[in-house]
């Protein structure tokens, strides 16, 4: 049987329809236009890449953006100041930070500073423990595209064994604290793996639904999977170039044989990459909802 392609370029297309719409009736009906800053410290290429395309959602949507890019060598106090500047700014929902940040600064204060109403990458520890207990309003945006992938295509989560590889705090610690919540979309036996797993394909092969977010390429094979699994591939790993100089990517997952025995799976491109993005203007909308009251 042909597995099910799940598509984030589809799912992610439907969000945002519903998005704008959403946006519209709030501007219409209570004169809210939700607002997202977004600060860009030095001149990583990805990094520049990422603002702008979150700078151009929000224009698409409707989302009044406000981006700052401030050189490499900018100092912590200063970063912090405009941090503090954007939480006291009514016109101002969402806060997002682009990391990784220059050396000299302390991410971790960072994201501390950021008011955990505004945090809508969802990284503040308040959110973070409110993500634990089960009451966050806000979600981490890959893991929350990645449940709205699950959900939008009729896969059922309850009771089943859900294998996460990958722990890191973006996508797989989140994501396994969100499957095993008794809430819809959850209820999950959770399996966490990292590199100190011994003997990984003896938990791959339990999995009714793999989650894979190592950062390498192909690292899930066919013989790693059972038939019937469903796939959720969160790698973006760069195996070259184009003729005309673009990058080829590939997933953590060997798309080809493992879909042969799939019976869900996401592409890469087009599968959690599309989401990501538009569960960020999601968080947005929420906060804006949020701080009326709404
Ligand atoms: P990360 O911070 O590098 O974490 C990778 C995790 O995978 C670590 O926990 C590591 O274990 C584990 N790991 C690495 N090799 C492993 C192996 N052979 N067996 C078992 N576990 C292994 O990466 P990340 O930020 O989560 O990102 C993972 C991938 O997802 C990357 O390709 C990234 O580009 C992509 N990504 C995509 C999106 C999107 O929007 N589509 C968003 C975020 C990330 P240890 O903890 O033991 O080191």
């Amino acid at each position: 049987m042909a597995a099910q392609i799940i598509s984030g370029t589809e799912i992610s297309k439907q969000i945002r329809e519903e998005l704008t719409k959403e946006i519209e009736d709030l501007k219409q009906q209570h004169n809210i236009t939700p607002g997202l800053a977004t600060i860009l410290v030095g001149d990583d290429p990805g990094s520049k890449v990422y603002v702008g395309q979150k700078e151009k959602a929000c224009n698409k949507l409707g989302i009044y953006s406000e981006r700052t890019d401030l050189p490499a060598d900018t100092t912590e106090a200063d970063l912090l100041a405009l941090v503090a500047k954007f939480n006291e700014d009514s016109k101002i929902n969402g806060i997002l930070v682009q990391l990784p940040l220059p050396k000299h600064i302390d991410d971790t204060r960072v994201i501390d500073a950021i008011a955990p109403d505004k945090d809508v990458d969802c990284f503040h520890p308040v959110n973070v423990g409110k993500l634990v207990i089960g009451t966050g309003r806000f979600l981490p945006c890959t893991p929350h595209g990645i449940m709205e992938l699950l959900k939008r295509s009729g896969i059922v989560t309850d009771g089943k064994h859900a294998v996460v590889v990958g722990r890191s705090n973006i996508v797989g610690k989140p994501i396994a604290n969100l499957m095993l919540q008794r809430s819809p979309g959850g209820n999950a036996t959770v399996t966490l793996c990292h590199t100190g797993t011994k003997d990984l394909s003896a938990y791959t092969k339990q999995a009714d639904i793999l989650i894979v977010a190592v950062g390498h390429p192909k690292a899930i094979t066919a013989d790693m999977v059972k038939e019937g699994v469903v796939v959720i591939d969160v790698g973006v790993n760069r195996i070259g170039k184009t003729e005309e100089g673009r990058p080829i990517l590939a997933g953590d997952v060997d798309f080809d044989s493992v879909k042969e025995k799939a019976s869900a799976i996401t592409p890469v491109p087009g599968g959690v990459g599309p989401m990501t993005i538009t569960m960020l203007m999601k968080n947005t909308v929420e906060s804006a909802k949020m701080a009326a009251g709404l």
